[in-house]
């Protein structure tokens, strides 16, 4: 047995990341940018107000309240007003360029505005804010050739709309990691398929799934392999274009768990077995034939645990983030007591609310049991505990990950 951190040092290591794509804005969310971008435009382009107002010649109103003639208009997209000169002002509109040798801008809300005056509207401006307020200057958000967004970075929404007002219409991100799933076992059934006596649901492939799309991924659905080793012989040959196989199921040590066996008949070469932690203890990394392969324990909870501490790392890795296997922790305090631990680390489910000073309080489930789908589904958080960790009383400190 290797500790959890070791092993997914290992995977992470054996792993590279996966060919280049471009996409355009549109098809960019949750996507992961394989090249620095940088920024093709300056951003405003010019000095503009930030408010709906006038823009005046900030010695003009010194003394309050002054009146002073408008000459023009400035409006988003519009035509560069004139320039100001002594006496006037312009109206503008937020977004609009600042017409040369005015310096402020006074919000509409501070005027008295005269539009029928004789000799064009008079403008009485009641206050007038110091020199420079509500104008964004010329490349205030960034300037054309500064950096963007830096490859390794999963796109998110924001990221989207800042490559767009960087005038960058298409990004070169990973494509997909092929991640092909294969579950194993007699007992399993399709949901939806007549059960038989004995028989379970196969849910981990429809989890695995899900996960390896939300974490950027393409999943593969390979089926249902029975056990035995006939059903795994023509494995390793579907593997073509697959960045990586992932097993559930027959990873332990039972009679009928071949994993291990039947493809190490088709050259299977393990890196490492069995991880000390609670859940998930019997997996398997290793490669068939140039394809990695992530054995995972078929408990579901052990399944879906295992993904995340080790199969998320492996698609960050293969999609070329620089964090890969950095785990969302957490800090927070426990909400129960617990016993000592064992020699594996341990990863509770539990809830996380907070108490009335703020902190986070993980409390989790009295019942552990690997199989148990529905408190993991339930759960905000694991508790992480470490190898033989001693007793732990309520109110103390805890790393949790965030589910
Ligand atoms: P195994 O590692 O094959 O011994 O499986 C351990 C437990 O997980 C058994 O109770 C299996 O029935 C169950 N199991 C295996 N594969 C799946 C799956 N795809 N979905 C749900 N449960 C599974
Ligand atoms: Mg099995």
């Amino acid at each position: 047995m290797i500790p959890t951190h070791e092993a997914r040092q290992r995977i992470v290591s054996a792993l590279g990341p996966v060919a280049t794509e471009v996409v355009s804005l549109a098809q960019a969310c949750g996507r992961v940018l394989a090249e620095d971008t940088v920024a093709r435009i300056t951003q405003p382009p010019h000095d503009v107000s930030a408010m709906d107002g006038y823009a005046v010649r900030q010695a003009d109103v010194q003394r309050l309240p002054a009146t002073l003639t408008q000459a023009g208009e400035a409006r988003a997209g519009g035509q560069a007003a004139q320039p100001v000169r002594p006496g006037q002002c312009v109206r503008i509109f937020t977004g609009a360029p600042v017409p040369a040798d005015a310096d402020t801008i006074v919000i509409q809300e501070h005027v008295r505005a005269d539009p029928a005056s004789a000799g064009g509207p008079r403008i009485e401006i009641l206050q007038a804010p110091p020199p420079g307020t509500h104008i964004r200057r010329a490349g205030q958000d960034f300037r054309a050739g500064a950096a963007g967004l830096a490859a390794g970075r999963a796109l998110g929404a924001r990221d989207v709309g800042l490559a767009a007002a960087m005038n960058v219409p298409w990004l070169r991100v990973r494509r997909r990691p092929r991640v092909a799933i294969v579950s194993t076992g007699d007992e399993l059934q399709l949901p939806g398929d007549p059960l038989g006596p004995g028989q379970i649901l196969a849910s981990n492939g429809f989890a695995l799934a899900a996960y390896v799309a939300a974490w950027g991924g393409e999943p593969l659905q390979l089926g249902i392999l029975r056990d035995r080793p006939e059903e795994f012989a023509r494995l390793a040959q579907e593997l073509a274009q697959v960045d990586l196989l992932v097993t559930s199921g027959g990873a332990s040590v039972g009679d009928y768990d071949l994993v291990r066996s039947a493809l190490g008949a088709q050259g299977l070469r393990v890196d490492f077995w069995q991880v000390a932690m609670r859940p998930g203890k019997p997996l398997l990394f290793g490669r068939l034939g140039t394809t990695p392969l992530l054995g995972l324990p078929g408990n579901p909870v052990s399944a879906l645990v295992c993904a995340l501490l080790f199969l998320r790392p492996a698609l960050e890795r293969l999609l070329g983030v620089p964090t890969a296997g950095q785990l969302p922790y957490a800090a927070a305090v426990l909400g129960r007591d617990l016993p000592a631990n064992d020699a594996r680390e341990d990863f509770l489910r539990a809830t996380l609310a907070r108490d009335e000073a703020g902190r986070w309080i993980a409390t989790p489930f009295p019942v552990q049991d690997s199989a148990m789908l529905s408190i993991l589904a339930r759960a905000d958080c694991l508790v992480q505990r470490a190898p033989k960790a001693p007793a732990a009383k309520a109110g103390d400190a805890a790393q949790v990950i965030l589910l």
